[in-house]
């Protein structure tokens, strides 16, 4: 399986990272090397000085497509979950002056925190939900999924132009604002909607 992300699909956080504003969705992969394995801690890895949390709403697919039209996107996932995008800010900057892949950067061992998985006609409308990270017991992101750029259903159909989906692939739809640094010692936990979908420390 794989772990397609987004990237810039929310306004503020293209604001806090300075960047710019992307035509389209900006696409890159996660091995499936980089799940943190359940009830592990997240290990700040030797080679970055500068972890950054990335909460984001994650979708599960349930059935193989190719060039997916956004009328029937929704027809490909069950469940949404919640989990961190891992990011090396510094190694990633280092990356993007020399114009090279953020590999290193984000598809590293533990990279990617997948939490529970709530079936998704427990919601009204999936593109209304409410999300936040908790670090240490503060509130440090939040976000709606009414906020993003392109919405679930259109990330399905333009991912799917590229890459075939398979069931069990799962897809990172881009973080809200807030983004900040892990240290030694801090304890994760995200929200949907008010239901506890992981909690994680970082070693
Ligand atoms: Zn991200």
């Amino acid at each position: 399986m794989k772990l397609i992300c987004i990237g810039r699909n929310y306004t503020e956080h293209i604001a806090e990272l300075n960047n710019e504003k992307s035509e389209h969705p900006v696409v890159f992969m996660k091995p499936d090397t980089s799940i943190l394995l359940k009830k592990m801690p997240f290990v700040i890895p030797s080679f970055s000085n500068e972890i950054h949390h990335e909460v984001e709403v994650l979708v599960k697919i349930n059935k193989i497509g190719k060039h997916i039209d956004s009328k029937f996107a929704h027809k490909y996932y069950d469940e949404i979950g919640l989990g961190i995008d891992f990011t090396a800010r510094d190694l990633q900057n280092t990356l993007k002056e020399k114009s090279l892949p953020w590999e290193k950067a984000k598809a590293f061992d533990g990279a990617a925190v997948v939490g529970d998985w709530l079936n998704k006609a427990m919601f009204q409308n999936i593109n209304h939900l409410s999300f936040s990270l908790i670090k240490n017991g503060d509130i440090v992101q939040q976000g709606k999924t009414s906020q993003m750029l392109w919405k679930i259903d259109e990330l399905i159909a333009y991912v799917s132009q590229y890459f075939t989906l398979k069931i069990g692939d799962i897809i990172f739809t881009g973080t809200p604002s807030g983004v900040g640094p892990v240290s030694s010692g801090d304890r994760l936990e995200g929200e949907l909607e008010g239901h506890k979908m992981f909690a994680i420390k970082v070693k």
